[in-house]
């Protein structure tokens, strides 16, 4: 009899591969003292794994670099620079002739006392990068103890062409092991919204997240299988269910030989509907990632990604810099700016006050910017500037009232009179749009619709905020339902207010990219759709085989459904699970 765990699929695909566990999320420390004739060897042995840590970690970062979201490149950068820090290469070396302890235990002390000091501090920005510290040292340590049991039971193994199963994985870990040839991972916790979860789509690594007691059930070298499309892993599999996981495996390869034809062709329903397929990014290099998979420019630039992971914020010259080469990077392709979105999962550095209580429900995104003016007219200039050089629109996130629109209308129109006294060429029409994420938005879409030139579905937050779950708490991820009827009622109403009001409407949260739902959105006439890039060809592999009329008749059938058991099997004619 198979043994069958169940988790949630983050990243589609199936494996097949012996388990690699990995037993501990942090390794067990040892802690010995050693002779002051030892010292100056035990100082050049936390040297050489300090050495080591950094080139394997810019090695990571120079092979991902240009394939991978720079985010991810950035965060390893980070790594990289708290390396260089007195704090790691000079105070634990300290700790060793002082204390005559082991290079492990130096840099134990050393991680405590820094987690003490970041615990104190009231900046959530600070606070936060006490997990990075943890994560750098905890590689330093992993790398000592390694040369520890290589001395006395030989070369720990790699993951090479196995399942690695883990508490959890910080992106850094999977960025290293997708170089050492994982092929799928498990998690016990993290959520699909996580930057781990996302590295993994865009990697392509099968991933299941939140398969609690995995590492119990499943021994080291045992052969699995990962279903990533049903978030399911299972062990003691016979002859015939792995024939059946290998066939699998070889449909996806020539699915993924038809989407690749797909890459200069138009996206189009087979009853002639254009439908726009956009990209989103987060930093000006990911630009690179949309031509290759044929994206119709940007529907969403994050650009809070410019001031994360820096104290100071970047001044109106450095944005411009950075959105020239977005647009030079398009060639006449159109870019969707979206304004700072800081606040709750995305860290605010710049953060004044006492600690939020609910800092999704705080003073975060346009919240923030209308508090701090100077902040935002230095990135609306930035962004009109901008405009003068390609086709370029603005886009406000978290909008909650209507009021907020009037005052991002007037400092525009501020920072417009100013631009002009000045002799700056801008676009004197850019479109200002809206992200309806915030239930009240949705609700009144009409109201907003007609104050705003385009909007977009923000559905990461529309969901989060509609069914009042967290969304990187994966304690309540079991109840993230893009197919719950409040939601669909909502972005069905936004998309018919935008009809109405005759301005377009496009979605760019996660649901946009995510093939289960593409056939469900073209029947609630969504015509525009903003995306990881990773999914842009099979989103257009599905909407070129679509109907989009018979499509609208299913989804209206399905929002008029009064029972689970219709809504069930009209899901299923939609192709929608
Ligand atoms: C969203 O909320 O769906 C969205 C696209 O914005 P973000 O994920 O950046 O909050
Ligand atoms: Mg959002």
């Amino acid at each position: 009899m198979s043994l069958l765990l169940v988790g949630t699929g983050v990243a589609r695909g199936v494996a097949i591969g012996k388990a690699h566990v990995l037993q501990h999320g942090r390794p067990d420390i040892p802690e010995y003292t050693i002779p002051r004739r030892a010292v100056d060897a035990e100082v050049a042995r936390l040297r050489a794994a300090l050495e080591r840590t950094r080139s394997e970690l810019e090695a990571i970062r120079d092979q991902v670099s240009g394939t991978l979201s720079t985010e991810i490149v950035s965060f390893l950068d980070t790594h990289l620079l708290m390396l260089r820090d007195s704090s790691l290469s000079e105070a634990p070396a300290e700790h060793i002739r002082t204390r005559l302890c082991n290079a492990e235990w130096a840099l134990e002390q050393q991680r405590d006392l820094l987690a003490r000091m970041f615990a104190g501090m009231d900046d959530e920005y600070l606070r936060s990068r006490s997990e990075d510290v943890d994560h750098v040292i905890g590689r330093v340590q992993r790398i000592l103890l390694e040369q520890e049991t290589r001395g006395h039971r030989g070369a720990q193994r790699r993951p090479e062409g196995r399942v690695v199963l883990a508490e959890d994985l910080n992106p850094a870990d999977l960025v290293l092991m997708h170089h050492q040839g994982l092929l799928a991972c498990v998690t016990e916790s993290g959520g699909p919204l996580s930057h781990t979860a996302i590295l993994a789509r865009s990697l392509r690594i099968p991933t299941i997240v939140g398969v609690h007691h995995v590492r119990d059930y499943i021994r080291d070298d045992e052969l699995i299988v990962v279903d990533g499309d049903r978030g399911t892993v299972l062990a003691d599999v016979d002859e015939a269910s792995l024939a059946h996981y290998r066939k699998r495996q070889q449909q996806q390869r020539r699915y993924r030989a038809t989407l690749a034809r797909l890459r200069g062709k138009p996206a189009i329903t087979r009853d002639g509907r254009p439908i726009k397929l956009q990209g989103n990014i987060e930093l000006p290099e990911d630009a690179a990632q949309l031509r290759e998979n044929g994206a119709e420019g940007v529907g969403l630039y994050r650009t809070e990604f410019l001031f994360m992971n820096r104290e100071a914020p970047p001044d109106e010259e450095e944005q411009l810099r950075a959105y020239l080469g977005v647009v030079h990077a398009l060639e006449g392709a159109p870019l969707t700016i979206r304004t700072l979105d800081l606040g709750a999962d995305k860290p605010d550095p710049g953060a004044a006050g006492a600690p939020c209580m609910n800092p999704a429900l705080g003073l975060r995104a346009i919240r923030r910017c209308l508090r701090e003016t100077a902040l935002f007219k230095a990135q609306l200039r930035a962004i009109l500037r901008a405009s003068a050089h390609g086709p370029v629109r603005m886009m406000i996130p978290m909008l909650s009232n209507l009021h907020e629109i009037a005052q991002v209308r007037a400092l525009i129109a501020e920072v417009k009179d100013e631009l002009r006294a000045q002799g700056e060429p801008f676009d004197a029409d850019l479109d200002v749009g809206g992200m309806i994420e915030v239930p009240a938005a949705a609700v009144a879409a009409p109201l907003f619709a007609a104050r705003l030139d385009f909007l977009s579905l923000g559905t990461n937050d529309l969901i989060q905020y509609t069914l009042a779950i967290d969304r990187v708490d994966d304690e309540v991820t079991y109840l993230y339902d893009p197919l719950h009827p409040a939601v669909l009622r909502l972005i069905h109403g936004v998309i018919q207010a935008g009809r109405r009001a005759g301005i377009p409407v496009s979605m760019c949260g996660e649901m946009a990219g995510d093939v289960r739902y593409t056939r469900l959105l073209l029947g609630l006439g969504l015509a525009e759709f903003s995306m990881h890039p990773a999914s842009l060809l099979e989103v257009k592999h599905i909407v070129n085989d679509s109907h989009a009329g018979e499509l609208a008749d299913l989804a209206a059938r399905l929002l008029a459904a009064e029972t689970p058991e219709e809504t069930e099997e009209l899901l299923a004619r939609l192709g929608a699970r």
